[in-house]
This record gives structure tokens, sequence and C-alpha cells, in this order.
């Protein structure tokens, strides 16, 4: 038995069979998100990538998905502003229907932290708190395999939270001082040019890669990653999760960045959590759409 993941974020979409258990059978397909063209083209391309993969023996379709999710109806709720016109949109019936198949959809940052706590890093661990820090932050926590989601399905925006290292920094979200204005690799790149940083330099994976021989490149990981462990120790002090994991392109930045980030981590953990894990995930595993069909399975939606 088999079953289809598709994961929809806002500049690629990614679609992989998943076995019984929660394995990715072949190679995953990825194709670009016609994010700029509404949201029919998106779910238009999303029925590609699935029509690419073997349709053979598949009972279902689990979709994790950018935006803020409504899993009950299969729908988007909240605006993401990476794709337009994506707020309303009948996502798991859409899908659905096109392939034939039963479909359940979840939010993004919801499914990676259900692989994670499933497949991944948390593996064995009944709680985790999941913070995936990328171009942008996000996560969930994660509760003897159910995400919170939330009363507004909303759970798990911890880039959102306010953090002194972000204090006057304006977040995407239209806030100021949240955790991703600084702490997210675009976060890191804006602050790096914002002060006086090489104009040349166009990533934060760049900013990283110059730590040895540009201050403020050191400067800027170095805050950028005492963002991440304080608000980390504060979701920590927060949820008591079994093990908090950090995940996402940022963390695999090697010691440069994980140093900080652990000692800001430890300084704001209250005295009761001082023995908590910290765990770094491991790159890749197509976890999204690990977790996504792992929610749906659970929904009873996909048997
Ligand atoms: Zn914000």
């Amino acid at each position: 038995v088999t079953w289809w993941a598709v994961d929809i974020g806002g500049t690629k979409i990614a679609a992989a069979r998943v076995d019984e258990g929660g394995g990715i059978q072949g190679e995953p397909v990825v194709l670009s998100t016609p994010a700029g063209h509404g949201s029919d083209a998106v779910l238009a391309q999303a029925v590609n990538a699935l029509a690419r993969l073997d349709p053979s023996g598949v009972e279902g379709v689990g979709i994790s998905s950018a935006g803020v999710i409504d899993s009950s109806r299969g729908t988007v709720i909240g605006a993401t502003e990476s794709i337009a016109g994506w707020a309303g949109t009948e996502l798991a019936a859409g899908i659905g229907r096109a392939v034939g198949l039963p479909a359940t959809a979840i939010g993004d940052g919801h499914a990676f932290a259900l692989g994670e706590a499933v497949y991944g890093e948390a593996a064995g661990h009944r709680s985790a708190v999941v913070l995936a820090v990328g171009t942008g932050v996000g996560g969930s926590y994660v509760r003897d395999r159910v995400p919170l989601q939330g009363s507004h399905w909303a759970s798990g925006h911890f880039g959102h939270v306010p953090v002194p290292q972000a204090m006057g920094l304006p977040c995407y979200c239209g806030k100021t001082g949240h955790l991703e204005a600084i702490g997210s690799g675009a976060g890191m790149h804006r602050w790096y040019l914002a002060n006086s940083g090489d104009p040349e330099v166009s990533s934060a994976r760049q900013v990283v890669a110059r730590v040895d021989h540009d201050a403020v490149a050191a400067a800027a990981v170095a805050l950028s990653a005492a963002a991440v462990g304080e608000a980390a120790a504060g979701l920590a002090n927060a949820f008591d999760p079994d093990v908090v994991v950090i995940a996402g392109g940022v963390s695999q930045a090697g010691s440069r960045w994980q140093e900080p980030m652990r000692s800001a981590f430890a300084a704001g953990l209250i005295p009761a959590l001082q023995e908590i894990s910290l765990l770094v995930s491991h790159a890749g595993g197509w976890l999204a759409l690990r977790g996504a069909v792992h929610y749906a399975r659970a929904q009873g939606n996909v048997e």
C-alpha cells in the first residue's frame, strides 16, 4: 500500500510516493511553483507533479502547503505573500478531485515537524518542539505524533515571537522585533547588508562562509544564531518538551552558527529544564512529504 504526497511551497512543489513505513519510494519530483499566476495555476502544477509519479497501488494523497491551512476542511485560510491568491483555495478538494483519490491537507510547518517527530531527529521521543530555520522560521510543537495546530490553525508561527536581537527590525508580517527578522537566513543577510556588509554578498550562505575574514559577517551570524537559541529556550520553557529540534537550512551552517545558538539556548532555560536535549537535525529526508502522509493516514481519510 502506497500514498502520494505533495509539498507546495512558494518556490518549489515536491511530490513523491510514500510507503507503509513512511519511506520515500523512488526519486521525488520537484517542479517550480507558478507563484505569480494564481491559485488555479499552482493547484494544476501540484497535480502535474503527482501525475509524474507511478499511480499503482496508491490509496490517497497527503498534502503539505505553505499558508495557514484548515486541515479539517482542507482549505487555505491564511494567505502567504509568496503565492498570489492562495487564501481561500480548496486544496484537498481540488487536488483530490483532479487525481481521483481522497486527499488531506496540512500546513507545511506542521507537516515538517510531524515528519521530524515520527521519522527524523525526534523519533522515539514523546514530544518535541521543532524549530525550522531557513529562509523563514516556523515549526510546531508535536506530542504523541500529533502536531499542535491551534484554534485558528496558526500554531507554530515561531518566527513571530519577539526576541531582543530583532528589536526595531521589520518583520515581513508587518510587525517589528520578531525572530524571523534576524534569525532567518533572509534576516541574517539583510542585517549584514544594512550594517555595511559587502553589497556583493547575495545570500545568508555567503554571509556564513565569510565569518573568518569579515567582522560584519561574524557579527551577523553570531546575532542571528543567538536570536534562534534564545527563542528556542523560550519555547522549551513554555512547552517543556522531551527534546527541542533545530532544523532547516540555516541550522546546517556549522559550528560558527551552532555554538552561539547553543550558548543562548542554555542561558535562556529555566532551572527545571537545564538537562533538556537540543538536537540539530540532519538535513534532507523529505520530512514534510512524509509528515503529510502520516497526518492523512492518522485522520483515517486514507487507509
Ligand atoms: Zn513577524
